[in-house]
C-alpha cells in the first residue's frame, strides 16, 4: 500500500495553505475533503441559479502578504478590491457617519459630531497601529506550551519581542481582559461614534461589547491588512470560493494532491502513533504524518476518539468553548437599497464599502442581551455588503446580492426552534433594513438564514463559532486549542492540526496553515526526541 509523506483532513482554506507550503517542501501531500467542494467556510457556492454567494465568510482582509506571495496567489487568480469606506454606519434621525480606509478624512467625517472625538481617533489609529504590531509579531510564531520542555522556545520568543516596551506589554494585557464598551469609553464621547467603531467588539464573539474581554475583538480585526492598507476590509474577485480556488490550484502546482467528497471517519492511531486516516467507505489511506483541518472538538473526540486520550486531555478539550450568535442571512435582490441617510446616486458609498447597522454601543449591548437569555435579538446588529456593486456579474443581469452577517441567534433557543424561527430571524433583518432604507423588503428576491446549527452543520464549526471556537484570552496562543498542545503537536505522535482552532484562530489568514507545515517539516527534519514530548 501506499504510504504518503502527509495526509491532510479537511480542505478547508487552512488545510489548502498548510498543502502548498508543505508540497513546495518537496512532500507528497493527499488532501482528504469531506464535501464535494473545498474551501470550508471559504466558499462561493450558486445559492440560487445565476447568484454566486459567499455563503459564509465575506469579505477577506487577515491573510498577510507573506502567505499571498509565498504561496503565489495572484498567479493563481487571487484578487482583491479594498472595500472603502471600511464601515457607512446611518442613524435613526436620518444622519449618518462613514468611517473611510484614511484617518483624516475619517477624523474630518467625525468632526461633524464631535472635534473632541476626531482628534482622539487620529490617536486611536496610532494605538492601534502600534499594538496590532504587536500582534502580528506573533502571528508566524509557534507558542510554546507552558512547560519545562519548552524553556528554549520561550527564551527565543522572548528574543524576538524584546522590543516590546512595559507600557505596551500592559496595554496588551488590558485589551485582552476589559470590555470594548469601558475602552471606547476612554477615548470617544459621542455614542453614535462609539457605535460605529463597536461593530468589531462584537463581531463573530459570544458576548456583546460591555463583556469583558470583548476589546479584543477589536484588535484582532486590525491586524489584516489590503495591498498595504492596515485594517482594511477587501472584496476578493469571484467572492471567498476564489481564495479556495487560488489556493488550491497553488497546491496543486506544488505537486499536492486534493482529493473531494473524501470524508475521513478517524484517525488511525497504532502504538500511539498516527499511521493514516480511514474514510468513511472504510477504506484506509496510510501516511508518515497527518493533519487535521478539522474544528479541535472534532479532531480530538471523533478523529482521534476518547479511548486514545488521556483524561486530562479529555477534560481540557470537553470545556472547550465554541459559541457562537452569528446568523449569515444572504439575500438576492432586485435592486441595491436606497437608505434614506444617503443622498448621492447608486451604487454610491454606502454599497461600495460595509453598511452597518450599530447605532449605539447600548443597541449593541441590548442586542446581547436577548441573546444570552435564549432569545433573537429583537434589534440585531447587521453588517451588509453589497459584491454586485463592484463585480456585477455574480448575480444575472440587473439583479443583486447582500450578505449580511448578523447577531445575534443563540444556538440554543429558549423558546422554539430554528425550523420556524429561520424564517422570523431572516424577516426581523429584512424590518432593520426597511427602517433605515425604505423599500428594502420590495427588493428581495431570495434569501437564506443560516443560524448556528446550520453553520455547524454546514461547515463542521461546532457551536456555530465562526472562529473554530471562541477567541478569548484563555484559548489563545500557547492555550489554543488546549494547553499542552497549542504548537499544533496533538497527544498522538505525527498527527498535527492546522486549522483556526490553533493560533492564531479563525478569519480566511492561512496562517496556522503556514505554522503548522514549518512544525511537521521540522519534525520530519530532525525526528523527535520522544523524552522531550510529554
Ligand atoms: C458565517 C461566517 C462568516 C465569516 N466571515 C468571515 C469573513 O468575512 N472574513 C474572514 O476572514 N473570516 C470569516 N469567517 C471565519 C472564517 O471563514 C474561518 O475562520 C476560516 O475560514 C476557517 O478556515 P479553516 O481552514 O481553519 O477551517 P474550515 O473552513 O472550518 O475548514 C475545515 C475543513 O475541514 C473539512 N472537514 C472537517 N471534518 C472532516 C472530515 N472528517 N473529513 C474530511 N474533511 C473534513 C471541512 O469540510 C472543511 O472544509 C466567517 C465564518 C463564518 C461561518
Amino acid at each position: 500500500m501506499k504510504i504518503h509523506d502527509v495526509v491532510i483532513v479537511g480542505g478547508g482554506h487552512n488545510g489548502l495553505a498548510c498543502a502548498g507550503y508543505l508540497g513546495r517542501a518537496g512532500l507528497d501531500v493527499l488532501v482528504l475533503e469531506r464535501k464535494g467542494m473545498v474551501g470550508g467556510s471559504s466558499v462561493t457556492e450558486e445559492t440560487w441559479p445565476g447568484y454566486q454567494i459567499s455563503s459564509a465568510a465575506y469579505v477577506s482582509s487577515l491573510m498577510p502578504p507573506q502567505v499571498v506571495s509565498e504561496l503565489e496567489l495572484e498567479r493563481f487568480g487571487y484578487r482583491v478590491t479594498i472595500l472603502d469606506p471600511d464601515y457607512w454606519v446611518p442613524y435613526p434621525d436620518g444622519t449618518s457617519l462613514t468611517l473611510w480606509g484614511d484617518v483624516q478624512k475619517t477624523a474630518e467625517e467625525i468632526a461633524r459630531y464631535s472635534k473632541k472625538d476626531a482628534e482622539s481617533y487620529i490617536e486611536f489609529d496610532k494605538y492601534f497601529a502600534r499594538v496590532g504590531q504587536m500582534l502580528k509579531d506573533l502571528l508566524f510564531v509557534i507558542p510554546p506550551n507552558l512547560a519545562l520542555r519548552d524553556l528554549a522556545q520561550w527564551l527565543s520568543l522572548g528574543g524576538k519581542v524584546r522590543h516590546w516596551s512595559a507600557s505596551e506589554i500592559a496595554e496588551l494585557v488590558r485589551l485582552f481582559t476589559i470590555s470594548g464598551a469601558d475602552f471606547l469609553d476612554e477615548w470617544f464621547e459621542d455614542d453614535r461614534v462609539k457605535g460605529a467603531l463597536g461593530t468589531q467588539t462584537i463581531m463573530g464573539a459570544w458576548c456583546g461589547p460591555m463583556s469583558p474581554g470583548s476589546a479584543y475583538v477589536l484588535l484582532h480585526h486590525w491586524i489584516g491588512e489590503i495591498n498595504g492598507h492596515a485594517g482594511a476590509w477587501g472584496w476578493v474577485h469571484g467572492g471567498m470560493g476564489a481564495v479556495a480556488r487560488s489556493l488550491a490550484d497553488s497546491a496543486r502546482s506544488a505537486g499536492a494532491t486534493i482529493r473531494e467528497a473524501s470524508p475521513v471517519h478517524r484517525v488511525v492511531v497504532e502504538g500511539g502513533r498516527a499511521t493514516g486516516v480511514e474514510l468513511e467507505d472504510g477504506s484506509i489511506v496510510r501516511a508518515r504524518q497527518v493533519i487535521s483541518n478539522a474544528h479541535p472538538v472534532t479532531t480530538y473526540l471523533d478523529l482521534i476518539g476518547e479511548e486514545n486520550l488521556s483524561d486530562d486531555v479529555l477534560r481540557s478539550i470537553r470545556r472547550y468553548r465554541t459559541r457562537s450568535g452569528s446568523v449569515k442571512v444572504n439575500f438576492g435582490l432586485g435592486e441595491l437599497p436606497k437608505p434614506t441617510a444617503w443622498k448621492g446616486a447608486t451604487p454610491g458609498t454606502p454599497h461600495m464599502g460595509i453598511l452597518a447597522i450599530s447605532p449605539s454601543l447600548e443597541y449593541l449591548e441590548r442586542a446581547w442581551d436577548d441573546a444570552k437569555y435564549g432569545r433573537c435579538s429583537e434589534h440585531p446588529y447587521i453588517e451588509a455588503i453589497f459584491p454586485t456593486a463592484i463585480e456585477p456579474g455574480l448575480a444575472p443581469e440587473g439583479k443583486h446580492i447582500g450578505l449580511c452577517f448578523t447577531q445575534f441567534g443563540p444556538y440554543d433557543l429558549a423558546d422554539g426552534s430554528w425550523e420556524t424561527e429561520r424564517e422570523v430571524y431572516g424577516q426581523s433583518i429584512i424590518r432593520t433594513l426597511d427602517e433605515y432604507c425604505p423599500g428594502f423588503s420590495d427588493s428581495v428576491e431570495h434569501m437564506e438564514v443560516l443560524a448556528p446549527p446550520d453553520i455547524e452543520e454546514r461547515f463542521g464549526l461546532i457551536g456555530g463559532s465562526i472562529t473554530q471556537g471562541e477567541m478569548a484570552v484563555d484559548q489563545m496562543f500557547c492555550f489554543r486549542p488546549i494547553p499542552g498542545y497549542a504548537d499544533y503537536r496533538t497527544p498522538i505522535d505525527g498527527l498535527y492540526m492546522c486549522g483556526g482552532g490553533t493560533h492564531p484562530g479563525g478569519g480566511v489568514t492561512g496562517v496556522p496553515g503556514r505554522n503548522c507545515a514549518r512544525v511537521v517539516g521540522n519534525d520530519r527534519k530532525w525526528g523527535r526526541l520522544k523524552f522531550w514530548r510529554r
